[in-house]
């Protein structure tokens, strides 16, 4: 059914007539079986593509057992996923959340907690970003600041500081005694693909040690193998205090969960903050299957080698078509800013059968399954070259 004809769905989505009824690996099919290469992976989601065998396989042997019990009961499932988590981060403790969004509130409690705790009364106020997305909530909508997201929501919430990204002087000027943490994406996704200097991120890690400030990534996006290694900051060379994660984590189950310190989550305390579904049974099987995966046989080492293999190629097309004005990113997580409006050279990849997803900034999004291959990249490599050649570009 159309959309256009009728929907009982809220219309804010708009119209969408494209449908898919199965995946496999980097490809989805339309109820005709015609084939799509997705480089979108449900934004940046099925970190393993579409239906993994092994998830599968995990997801269908918890679903014979147990669906849920809620966190009234003890877990021995979320205990051994959470430590495996811990082990492979900057972690020490962990609360499993549904989204992103819902991960990223939970930071923002751990931090006024944090400093209540501590007895920082002034300590109130969270820098964040331009440019930055934390997701849909008001905590996170009142974070970014951005109208796109905001227009006829207000009253906002107060406590938040929008300053300019990927610059130290503003950062440095806007620091004072009533600055709780800053919150940053190593790798802004909706804002257009857009990372954050290694020098950027060192020096906030620098700022945060030095004032008591906590450190709150928001990897939502970059995390979970997108940029090469499990963890963006990594790259940086620094820890955070506190860090969301949700989209590549269940390759499309949904979970999501923040991660923390010990010392950063000391004013979590009993009865504080709650989930009836975070951990549920059937996310953490398939949670702890996707982890097992990336951490196994190389895997990430091959993500940063196909990621560099697509740069090097994308840079060529760069070279060749005047409708590329650049070539920007990290990882498998990388954006085109293009001449030609993006949603238009969006739907003419779309009609040749690359499924790609717009950002901000006249950015085309390309975030293929970290399961690509080398004939995939040249596939999609070909439909762009193809595309810009058919939009004059
Ligand atoms: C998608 C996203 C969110 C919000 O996640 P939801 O699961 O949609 O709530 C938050 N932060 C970043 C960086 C994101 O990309």
């Amino acid at each position: 059914m159309s959309s256009k004809i009728t929907s009982y769905i809220m219309p804010t989505y708009g119209e969408r007539d494209l449908e898919f009824v199965k995946g496999k690996g980097c490809y989805l099919f339309t109820k005709e079986d015609e084939s799509y290469l997705d480089f979108g992976s449900g934004i940046a989601v099925n970190s393993l593509g579409h239906c993994h065998p092994v998830l599968v396989e995990s997801l269908k042997k918890q679903a014979e057992n147990l669906w849920h019990t809620s966190n009234l009961y003890f877990s021995s499932k979320q205990e051994e996923y959470a430590k495996m988590i811990c082990l492979n981060s900057f972690a020490d403790k962990v609360f499993f959340t549904n989204s992103g969004a819902e991960s990223i509130e939970c930071g923002i409690k751990v931090i006024r907690s944090y400093h209540s705790y501590n007895k920082n009364i002034k300590k109130k106020n969270i820098i964040t970003f331009e440019g930055a997305f934390h997701g849909r909530t008001f905590a996170a909508i009142s974070a970014q600041k951005n109208e796109k997201y905001s227009k006829v929501l207000d009253p906002l919430l107060p406590g938040f500081i929008n300053i300019p990204f990927n610059n130290i002087e503003a950062l440095k000027n806007s620091i004072n005694d009533t600055i709780a943490a800053i919150m940053i994406e190593p790798v802004q996704g909706e804002g257009g693909i857009r990372p954050a200097s290694l020098s950027f991120l060192k020096s906030i890690f620098e700022i945060c040690k030095t004032n008591d400030i906590l450190l709150f990534l928001d990897e939502v996006q970059c995390g979970f193998g997108r940029s090469g290694k499990l963890f963006s900051y990594e790259w940086a060379g620094i820890k955070p205090d506190i860090m969301a994660v949700a989209k590549g984590i269940g390759s499309g189950f949904p979970i999501g969960a923040c991660l923390s310190t010990s010392k950063a989550c000391i004013g979590m305390s009993k009865g504080f903050h709650g989930s009836t579904y975070g951990g549920n049974p059937l996310a953490i099987s398939v949670g702890k299957s996707v982890l097992e995966v990336m951490l196994n046989n190389n895997f990430l080492k091959s993500v940063d080698n196909i990621a560099r293999y697509f740069w090097k190629n994308l840079k060529d097309l760069e070279s060749q078509h005047d409708g590329i004005i650049e070539v920007r990113g990290a990882g498998l997580l990388l954006g085109l800013k293009t001449k030609k409006n993006n949603i238009e050279v969006n739907k003419c990849l779309i009609k040749n059968k690359l499924l790609t997803v717009t950002a901000s900034d006249n950015i085309i999004r390309l975030a293929p399954p970290l399961i690509v291959e080398k004939q995939d990249i040249d596939k999609a490599l070909n439909i762009i070259d193809k595309t810009l050649k058919e939009l004059n570009d």
